[in-house]
């Protein structure tokens, strides 16, 4: 294939990768183990089997460096993988940069993300053990999206608790997920002791992430039929991400190419894990390259954040894990890139930021949607807000070499498509959108409430 004369590099279905890449076998210090929240020790396989199918904890701790895809979900792969890698030649000669830019596309199955990848595989092995309901929470909508529809493939039933501002503000996102037979109630709501008690000291609570978590692992919890499955952070989920950048690397040498450097936006760090760690293991090999995990100004995890144990949600319910973290009670300001505003981050992630193996940069949402907009002109796609950081990135290190005068390749991932967030790129247009930055006193309060965990 002729470098300069391709536009969108294609691989055959046969070509979907056999196994997932488990970083964990290489990294050369291990983040520290999940701690639970009720006994403060590391979380046992019986606590977290109360919400997690056996299978799904053999992976979040496995030894192995690779692990095979099943079969069954390898089938489902195929409607949409192998995903396309475009060379961005349109903003290349927008910048005029002598770098070469590359973007894996996410954004071409149904749900409009790449949290499909992991959300048939979560649900494949919840229906082997014979769970027959899942329950989870959304915030902007995508995994609700996603995990409704992975649901009704493997023909059990799904409970989406959707953050109820959000639910109220997409209205298009809870029509998907019903259409997929998705039951989404809006929380905080009465169906759990937690909801039920929030509604009690604030009738108008309008709910955030951690609330909603925090309903569905009651929901799991209480019933033995009903898992509990998470979209983002987790080592598992990390690692069914990985294809993406398994089939990159194939895609790119087809064309003869090897990137300097690899970008993705970063918001529980699954997509960023899923384009980086397939490199990051070349890096364990000797290779140079960068990979930069890009967020919000307004949430800045890793480059403001301190790397401690913390709770994943705001109830303290879900496990305690290591990581950059702004605080479980920091609350981000209302940016339009919803999928970027947790507190923390994955374990894996922030142990390799904190080795200094990958790095990471902030941009505000303005410059962002800047960004979204010259690269929608470009290239022909509307990325979603949260894409767009990765985007920003890019355009970023693409004038950086034009600055050195140097031929760099730079790929990144296009995480997904903004058409269901055209209300935010309309606030956008009619000048309505920041540049938000978080605040540094709530964030020194938030680290006052840290727990304090002690191994021996
Ligand atoms: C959820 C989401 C993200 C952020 O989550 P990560 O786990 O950090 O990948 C980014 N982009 C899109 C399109 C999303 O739906």
């Amino acid at each position: 294939m002729k470098r300069d004369e391709i536009t969108k590099i294609l691989l055959d279905e046969s070509e979907i990768p056999k196994q997932w890449y488990n970083i964990l076998a290489d990294m050369p210090n291990k983040p520290g183990p999940h701690i639970s929240a009720m006994t403060g020790k590391p979380a046992t396989f019986e606590e977290l089997s109360q919400i997690f199918p056996k299978e799904v904890i053999m992976q979040e701790f496995a030894p192995d460096r690779y692990i095979d895809i099943p079969n069954e979900v390898r089938e489902m792969y195929k409607q949409w993988r192998p995903s396309p890698l475009y060379r961005a030649r349109a903003l290349e000669k927008l910048l005029d940069t002598p770098a070469r830019i590359y973007y894996k596309y996410e954004g071409v199955n149904a749900t409009g993300s790449h949290k499909l990848n992991t959300a048939l595989p979560q649900v494949f092995y919840n229906r082997n053990e014979g769970i027959k309901r899942i329950a989870t929470e959304t915030g902007a909508g995508q995994w609700g999206s996603a995990l409704a529809m992975a649901c009704n493939r493997f023909g059990i039933e799904s409970t989406i608790y959707m953050v109820k501002v959000s639910y109220e503000q997409k209205p298009y996102r809870r029509s998907f997920m019903q259409t997929f037979g998705g039951n989404v109630i809006a929380s905080p709501s009465n169906l759990t002791n937690c909801g039920r008690s929030i509604l009690a000291a604030d009738p108008n609570c309008t709910g955030s992430l951690g609330i909603a978590i925090s309903e569905a692992e009651e929901d799991a919890a209480t019933h033995a039929d009903t898992n509990y499955a998470l979209g983002s952070v987790l080592n598992h989920v990390c690692m069914h991400q990985t294809i993406i950048g398994i089939e990159t690397k194939k895609q790119l040498e087809m064309v003869d190419e090897y990137p300097d450097i690899v970008i993705a936006c970063c918001g529980g760090g699954s997509n960023f894990a899923g384009m980086a760690f397939p490199f990051v293991q070349d890096i364990y090999k000797g290779k140079k390259l960068r990979a930069i995990a890009v967020e919000p100004t307004a949430c800045p995890t890793l480059t403001k954040g301190v790397f401690a144990y913390d709770y994943g949600d705001t109830v303290k319910v879900g496990p305690i894990t290591k990581m950059y973290t702004l605080g479980h009670d920091f609350v981000p300001a209302g940016i339009h890139a919803g999928g970027l505003r947790y507190h923390g981050d994955s374990p894996l992630v922030s142990q390799l930021y904190h080795d200094g193996t990958i790095e990471a940069q902030a941009y505000g949402q303005k410059d962002v949607f800047d960004a979204a907009v010259q690269f929608a002109r470009a290239e022909g796609i509307v990325p979603a807000p949260e894409s767009a950081h990765a985007i920003k990135g890019a355009i970023h290190e693409a004038l950086v070499a034009k600055a050195e005068g140097k031929e760099k390749v730079i790929v990144f991932n296009l995480s997904g498509h903004g058409y269901f967030d055209m209300a935010s790129y309309d606030r956008y247009f009619s000048g309505d959108i920041d540049n938000l930055e978080y605040s540094h006193e709530a964030v020194e309060e938030s680290m006052k409430h840290l727990p304090k965990i002690t191994l021996d």
